[in-house]
């Protein structure tokens, strides 16, 4: 089997705008099973691989974004490889005997022994930190590819053309990668995750949407969408062309993509409220600085993304705990309501989907958040900056960005016996493990959620 993870590759783009381009995953749509898949809860790109090669929902893996909470402390610190805990799809294969190669995925860094080959994703530190498993591959692909490109550099910039020009070659590289990894090392189960995509989206998103609030018609780079996604499409006609028709192609994707409107100032929002107090206010809007919270006066902060995490100072839990666990209940609830009841600053509602971590998820793990907050149903991202004057603001609070994400991504199976259901909606990011596992004849290991699609 060669899963293809195009990171953020959005239905309507594959499906609809770009379907044409794109003859490659068509021909594997026409003969397999395709539509959208829901992402996890959030729909971000670390806990959603992980959710999607585990079968486990982002509670149960204690991810709840690409930092996490670290205990007695209000600071949150980047996850990596070590901070899973559940076996991966992978582990069970290789249990069951076949030979696995997890390439370029997401919280794969620092790189685990596996039954086969491991390339870690794009958060892989660099310079001297190990990359691969067995690290004797690191010198192999070196030689072959030149230098590994793990990720491209600040592409929340200006330079569109040379963040272009990166992605590109970054794609190319990891294609060739695994086109040598399928060759060389002959895994039963290969699996590679291309982050350009989400890079692209990101960098590109306004000028290449219609549909974007800024979009610019006839700017110079509204072609790209079309062209990158053509440029996929070869790359996924060259690695089919490496099969046979005993393999099982899949082409997923963690989540959606969608325009961007704009962000909302939680943290703002929550000292207007009286429920976040600073020592002084900040000269300059800049990220919430912990050392000027008054955290003695605070009840709850929160930090931004693609959504918001609030959390609630409790006495017992944070260093300098405000409320009494017997009230955390209570406090949640009244800040629930006030959240669901958001005004912009032209007193407008802004639509907010609340969830509570401990209803939400069949287990919890690590330190969730205390509400986990949407805006406008991802129109609109989470900014932790304060000190702007607006609630609703239009940039985003770390560069240039026109997109946000969305809660479908691809999936996409053909070959290797799997039934030809063509479109079925209901497929989820859940059922992507079991349906390997399927494939190859692994029993499904219990516990794990979603529906097997490959019988
Ligand atoms: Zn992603």
């Amino acid at each position: 089997m060669i899963v293809i993870g195009l990171d953020c590759a959005a239905p309507r783009l594959v499906f609809e705008r770009y379907r044409d381009a794109m003859p490659n995953l068509r021909a594997l749509m026409e003969r397999g099973t395709w539509g959208p898949l829901r992402s996890s809860e959030p729909p971000i790109t670390v806990p959603a691989w992980t959710c999607m090669v585990s079968g486990r929902d982002a509670g149960e893996l204690g991810l709840y974004g690409f930092r996490n909470r670290v205990p007695g402390e209000t600071r949150l610190r980047m996850v990596d490889s070590s901070d899973v805990r559940l076996k991966r799809v992978w582990d069970w294969l290789g249990e069951h005997g076949q030979r696995v190669a997890p390439l370029f995925v997401p919280l794969t860094s620092p790189p685990t022994p596996v039954r086969g080959q491991m390339v870690s994703g794009f958060m892989w530190p660099g310079s001297e930190a190990p990359w691969c498993f067995p690290r004797g591959l690191e010198a192999e692909i070196v030689d072959r590819f030149g230098p590994y490109l793990a990720d491209v550099e600040d592409f929340r910039a200006n330079d569109l053309d040379r963040i272009y020009r990166d992605i590109v070659t970054m794609t190319a590289q990891h294609v060739d990668i695994a086109a040598h990894v399928w060759s060389e090392k002959r895994p039963d189960f290969m699996m590679m995750v291309e982050i350009g995509v989400d890079r692209f989206h990101h960098a590109f998103w306004r000028h290449i949407d219609p549909e974007h609030p800024r979009h610019e018609p006839g700017n110079p780079w509204e072609h790209l969408g079309r062209e990158y996604y053509q440029l996929l499409d070869t790359h996924i006609g060259r690695l089919c062309g490496l099969a046979d028709r005993h393999t099982t192609m899949l082409v997923v994707s963690d989540h959606g993509a969608r325009a961007m409107h704009g962000g909302f100032c939680i943290n703002e929002w929550l000292i207007r409220q009286g429920y976040l107090v600073l020592r002084e206010p900040p000269k300059a809007p800049s990220p919430l600085d912990h050392g000027l919270v008054d955290w003695q006066r605070t009840t709850a902060w929160a930090e931004g993304g693609y959504y918001g995490r609030v959390f609630l100072n409790v006495a017992g839990r944070e260093p300098d705990g405000t409320i009494p666990p017997a009230e955390l209940r209570a406090v949640r609830r009244k800040l629930r309501a006030e959240l669901e009841n958001l005004r912009d600053d032209e007193n407008n509602p802004v639509p907010v989907t609340v969830r509570i971590p401990e209803e939400h998820y069949r287990q919890v793990r690590g330190l969730p958040p205390d509400l986990m907050v949407y805006f406008d149903d991802l129109k609109l991202r989470a900014i932790g900056s304060i000190g702007g004057d607006q609630i609703v603001a239009t940039q985003h609070d770390t560069g240039p960005d026109g997109c946000n994400h969305d809660w479908n991504g691809i999936f996409v199976m053909s070959g290797g016996g799997t039934p030809a259901r063509g479109h079925i909606e209901g497929a989820e990011i859940y059922d992507v493990t079991p349906t390997i596992l399927g494939a190859f004849g692994v029993p499904r290991p219990p516990g794990i959620l979603g529906r097997d699609w490959s019988r």
